[in-house]
């Protein structure tokens, strides 16, 4: 079976075609940029051969997805001789509400809740229901399904994500803790599993999700108890140019006396904060290096970072009364062996032991073997889940 999974951004598309019958092959993944703007191009890369970059005039989200079926079915690096060959298209769509606690197929209905919660995902949910319609439209006998970035955090009780706020809050606007990150979250916590051996549903998991956002999540005998983004992915950790948790009053405070609007205020908050506001980078590559040479911002930046990380989990061990497995994945997650081992040093006294060759060499276990909790480092693939989750509601 072959499906298309389809990662739909405000200006740009992510895509994957992967055959997923028993075992699972990448047969071409691509990049559409700057859809609606000057210099859209559409960057394709079929499994075995070199990527081929096209400039081209990409108006609309509709041209785009034209785009990619000719990238996929060209008699030259296209990998399908038709689209009739996709047996199913998996979509990311950023927020489910509380209504989605799991991947569904798409229908009418299912459409009118997605654009429902586009009011808690303004930036998100829109570009995704268009990348929906367009599949819709262009493949009307192929079926679309939706795998939610927040189903999978839907299981948190409900002292978790209820704010201390007017319950009339929670009740007529929805304003509650709903999670992000959900599909990387999962797949890391269920591999880590597989990996110590043990089973999911018996095991007590941070998993930490650092990329450009990033996320903790604290899984109970398989269950998410607890992540750090709330109603939006504004919360929790200090990201690469989001602030993460703040003391809700400096928002108002800033927009009195710096007399912001409200467009200002999000930018601020989204765009300017994080390792960017604190030290004017927000690639974890180049704060490291500028570190090492000594720039006391970009130190502090780092330092920042890996406290507010560390609170979280041992917030989380707190919660879950222990800890057998702590997971880094994402960008930073993955590839920052320096900050895993500045991270879990903290956690010695619950038993966590630094294996500090594995962890230099990438391993995925990088705690010694008799290391009371685990250390891992597990490369995500938040495409293979959505593949995954559309090949069983379709097959
Ligand atoms: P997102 O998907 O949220 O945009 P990623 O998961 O790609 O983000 O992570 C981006 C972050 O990962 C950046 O801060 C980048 O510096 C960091 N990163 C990527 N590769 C490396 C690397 N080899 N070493 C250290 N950090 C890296």
């Amino acid at each position: 079976m072959k499906i298309l999974v389809i990662n739909c951004g405000s200006s740009s598309i992510k895509y994957q075609l992967i055959s997923i019958d028993g075992k699972y092959d990448l047969l071409a993944k691509g990049l559409i940029q700057r859809i609606g703007e000057s210099g859209a191009s559409i960057s394709h890369t079929a499994s075995g051969k070199d990527k081929v970059v096209l400039s081209m005039a990409i108006p609309d989200h509709e041209a785009a997805m034209m785009a990619m079926t000719e990238a996929l079915t060209n008699a030259e690096y296209g990998v399908i001789s038709s689209t009739d060959e996709i047996d199913g298209v998996g979509h990311r769509v950023v927020h489910g509400g509380e209504k989605f606690k799991a991947s569904t197929l798409i229908n009418d209905d299912v459409l009118k809740a997605i654009e429902e919660n586009s009011t808690l995902a303004p930036l998100h949910n829109p570009p995704n229901i268009t990348g929906i319609e367009v599949c819709r439209k262009l493949m009307p006998d192929t079926p679309n399904v939706a795998v939610f970035d927040t189903a999978i955090h839907q299981t948190m009780p409900k002292y978790a994500y209820l704010y201390a706020l007017p319950m009339e809050l929670y009740e007529k606007h929805g304003v509650r803790k709903y999670g992000f990150h959900g599909t990387s979250h999962g797949y890391v916590a269920k591999k880590a599993a597989k990996i110590m051996d043990k089973p999911f549903d018996e095991l007590k998991i941070v998993t930490c999700h650092l990329g450009n956002g990033g996320s903790l999540a604290a899984f109970d005998c398989g269950k998410v108890v607890e992540t750090s983004m709330g109603l939006t992915p504004l919360e929790g950790v200090v990201m690469g140019s989001r602030c993460g948790d703040l003391d809700p009053a400096i928002v108002l405070y800033m927009m009195e006396t710096l007399n912001l609007s409200l467009q200002e205020t999000n930018d601020l908050l989204n765009k300017k904060s994080g390792l960017l506001g604190i030290c004017g980078m927000n690639d974890m590559r180049d704060i490291k290096t500028e570190a090492d040479k000594g720039n006391e911002n970009a130190k502090l930046a780092i330092d920042m970072f890996c406290f507010r990380v560390i609170k979280y989990i041992g917030a989380y061990a707190s919660v879950m009364n222990g800890v057998d497995g702590i997971v880094f994945t994402a960008g930073i997650g993955e590839n920052s062996h320096w900050l895993r081992e500045k991270v879990l040093d903290k956690f010695k006294y619950l038993g966590a032991a630094v294996d500090r060759e594995r962890n230099e060499n990438n391993e995925t276990v990088i705690t010694t073997n008799d290391s009371k909790v685990v250390g891992l480092m597990i490369h995500t693939n938040e495409e293979l889940v959505i593949a995954q989750d559309t090949y069983q509601l379709v097959k």
